[in-house]
């Protein structure tokens, strides 16, 4: 009972950690055993932080959280935004809680805290692993100096619908890709175990299936079976929980009439059990109590029963747990032991960030002094000119040449210092990005070459998370001297796209075009120069069909963060040489959403001389720019790929080689793309799956061989027998610099 009303911590603190305490596990049962019902339910319960700390309780109920704050009965907060109000917090807390366990400070750092990198689909169009790392690394490091320890990211929820606005959080339609860019993240963030204070924890979200919501409609029902839930949804989730996230974040969704924050077989049995798991689930935002409108749970203690017993370890701000966990228990309706599971998972995770030893290592004026700002913008630079993806480039439009005398910018995005910072900012400042006119002033030898005329606005007013743009759909003034401008230049440079909350949470669209009077704008200008350089800034894939057909030259930028203007004038004048790859498809028209490359095949794929195969009758199949896509000022010649042998035996390896050349003039960068079909299979697969990657780097002239090791496990997949395996039989391999053009060869598998 000393060490009890001593607190633990403090007792951690200020004595020699005994011999008997030695491992974390040991230390969480230690802390478990003198907690009452009351405190371990606290530790379930997560608090919003946007509520004032220091000044009178304002908002309605902030007294009563600060309350709940001294007696130990809340475990984690998020958005509390600063070193002042994060120790504040924390000192109350660990000054006045029975208990003494240090709060966890939760915020959604999505693409950086305040240098700002792409939004994650951008950065993830550089297939470059070590460069998202990097970004996580310089993200955790901002965040922990400013109070932060955990972030809410990576989003690895596989999204094949460019309507649904969550897409830009993601990093796109493909599994294998994805499953890469999780455990590079949660390396970044979390360094190797947690102990350093430079590094904060990760989060795996959403589990599960978040990014299929029919329609594309935020939050929407997502209805898929077993084959697409363990062969699309769940391989990137179980690369993370492999890496060691650190905590996981449930859905808003049902998944096959399930809401996944009530799914005992994702979080109990997959999560926690087949995956023998053991850090800690966050629900999302209000999700468990968003079980009642679901129609799955009758009131909030129906819905905390269904949350607990289903292995959600923490309310996000839902209020359902600090209302009724205690009663159920209590009434017999809920076991202690499940109680005991989700605290020992908390303690966990905040014994190995060391917060028991220091519950402030976070605030420590020391790490905020440590930053180069000015080292991150480089890097930021570095990684937005990688994200870039060359669409189109016909008459060598581009790069520049540094003899065209004049370039009209033009365009709602051009001048726009505010959308390349995205949504989901975290602290990135309003209006901090570069933008594109700045960017080429500074980059080129003659400023005063540089025209900028804005066109059109996209929208008026203030606008923001929780604000969306309201389009312009009227004022054309500013369009007339725009098409002057154009008509006087040698060469066009529009800058067209969406604004930075058109995408995000809660920002489905049904039409994904240029929005407002932008395609005006661009028919107009088109109409006196046709020498139209297209820059796009969006978080999500745009129906350009006309631009793709009419206009030379289309850049991919993304909203690239804080250094966009700059890392789009290196492209554009050609000090990068473009290698991004799309991670996403680019349909013809919307109506062919959801599309993804790695579909299944139909009985019915094509009938060039009958209607009656699978089609849209007014559309030509498949994308306008295909998953995998992305050009370069150079090109790349690609050889017949071969096989060390045809015939691959179980537990055997076979090699895949194939030589790449740089047929052009300038070095370059090419991500060789490889991708496997299983041709006769238990259940029907997809017509092709990415199952590898390498970036190559080539001089001029230069040939390299590249080469893949084909294993079982790159065979494997999730079979009708409900296992993940390798089928005997013939697959088709293939290679390219896209998921489209690629050149194939056969491999026989036999058991
Ligand atoms: C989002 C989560 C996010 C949370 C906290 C929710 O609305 O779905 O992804 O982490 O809010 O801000």
């Amino acid at each position: 009972t000393t060490a009890l009303f001593m607190g633990l911590s403090s007792f951690c603190q200020k004595t020699e950690i005994p011999s008997s305490v030695k491992n974390i596990e040991t230390k969480v049962d230690s802390v478990l055993n003198l907690m009452t019902l009351e405190e371990k339910v606290g530790q379930m319960v997560q608090y919003n932080g946007s509520w004032d700390l220091t000044g009178p309780a304002s908002e309605k109920g902030s007294k009563e959280k600060e309350e709940r704050l001294k007696k130990g009965l809340v475990g984690s907060m998020l958005n509390v935004l600063s070193v002042e109000a994060t120790e504040q917090a924390q000192r109350l807390n660990m000054e006045n809680s029975r208990i003494k366990i240090p709060l966890l400070f939760g915020y959604d750092v999505i693409h950086g805290y305040k240098t700002i990198f792409p939004v994650p689909l951008g950065e993830t169009a550089s297939w470059d692993l070590e460069a998202m790392e990097e970004s996580a690394r310089i993200a955790a490091l901002e965040s922990a100096a400013n109070g932060i320890n955990w972030t809410f990211s990576p989003m690895i929820d596989i999204s094949r619908d460019a309507r649904w606005g969550r897409i830009m959080e993601g990093s796109g339609e493909d599994t294998y890709l994805t499953s890469k860019v999780a455990v590079a993240k949660v390396k970044g963030y979390q360094g190797d175990d947690l102990s350093d204070p430079k590094t904060i924890a990760a989060t795996a979200k959403h589990f599960a299936g978040y990014g299929l919501a029919e329609g594309g409609k935020d939050y929407n029902a997502v209805n898929i079976g077993k084959n697409e839930l363990h062969n699309v949804v769940l391989p990137p989730f179980q690369a993370a929980a492999d890496a060691g996230v650190a905590t996981f974040m449930n859905a808003f969704n049902t998944i096959d009439g399930i809401p996944a924050t009530g799914s005992e077989s994702l979080q109990r049995e997959i999560l926690k059990g087949a995956w023998d798991w053991n850090g800690l689930v966050v629900s999302d935002w209000g999700s468990i109590t968003e079980m009642i409108p679901h129609g799955f749970a009758k009131d909030k203690m129906h819905a905390s029963e269904i949350a607990v017993k289903a292995g959600s370890d923490i309310d996000m701000e839902g209020g359902a747990y600090e209302a009724g966990l205690q009663q159920l228990v209590n009434e017999g309706k809920v076991d202690e032991k499940l109680i005991d599971d989700a605290v020992r998972r908390i303690l966990r995770v905040k014994f190995k960030m060391g917060l028991f030893e220091d519950p402030y290592r976070y605030s420590n004026p020391e790490l905020l002094k440590s930053i180069s700002f000015e080292e991150h913008s480089k890097t930021a630079r570095d990684i937005a000119r990688k994200s870039i993806v060359l669409l189109k480039n016909q008459n060598g439009l581009l790069p520049i040449k540094s003899s065209v005398k004049s370039i009209a910018v033009i365009g709602p995005l051009a001048d726009d210092k505010d959308t390349p910072i995205g949504n989901w900012r975290a602290q990135g400042e309003k209006n901090s990005a570069v933008s594109v006119v700045e960017g080429l002033k500074a980059a080129v030898k003659d400023a005063s070459k540089i025209t900028y005329s804005k066109g059109v606005s996209l929208g008026e007013g203030e606008r923001s998370f929780l604000m969306p743009l309201k389009i312009n759909e009227t004022d054309r003034s500013g369009i007339p001297d725009a098409v002057a401008n154009a008509k006087n230049a040698e060469l066009v440079v529009m800058v067209l796209g969406e604004d930075a909350f058109q995408s995000g949470e809660g920002r489905s669209q049904a039409n994904i075009g240029l929005a407002g009077l932008q395609k005006e704008l661009l028919e107009k200008v088109y109409a006196v120069n046709k020498n139209i350089v297209l820059v796009l800034i969006n978080g999500r894939p745009m129906e350009i069909n006309w631009s793709a057909n009419n206009i030379p030259a289309i850049v991919e930028a993304w909203q690239l963060g804080s250094e966009s203007g700059n890392a789009i004038a290196d492209v554009l004048l050609g000090k990068y040489n473009p290698s991004g790859k799309l991670p996403v498809s680019f349909p013809r028209a919307v109506g062919q959403e959801p599309l993804y490359y790695n579909h299944k095949n139909t009985g019915r794929p094509s009938n060039p001389t009958h209607v009656t195969y699978s089609h849209y009758t007014d559309i030509e199949n498949g994308a306008l720019f295909p998953f995998g896509h992305g050009l370069s000022y150079t090109s790349f010649a690609y050889a017949e790929p071969q096989l060390s042998s045809n015939e691959m035996k179980s537990g055997e390896n076979v090699t895949l080689s194939l030589e790449l050349t740089n047929s052009g003039k300038v070095a370059g960068k090419e991500v060789v793309q490889l991708y496997l079909r299983d041709l006769v299979a238990s259940s029907s697969r997809p017509v092709k799956e990415l199952k590898g990657f390498e970036m190559v780097q080539l001089e001029p002239g230069e040939t390299k061989t590249v080469q893949f090791v084909i294993d079982e496990k790159m065979l494997s997949f999730y079979t009708a027998a409900g296992k993940w395996e390798a089928e005997e039989g013939e697959f088709e391999l293939m290679v390219g610099g896209n998921s489209q053009d690629v050149k194939s060869v056969k491999l026989d598998y036999k058991k």
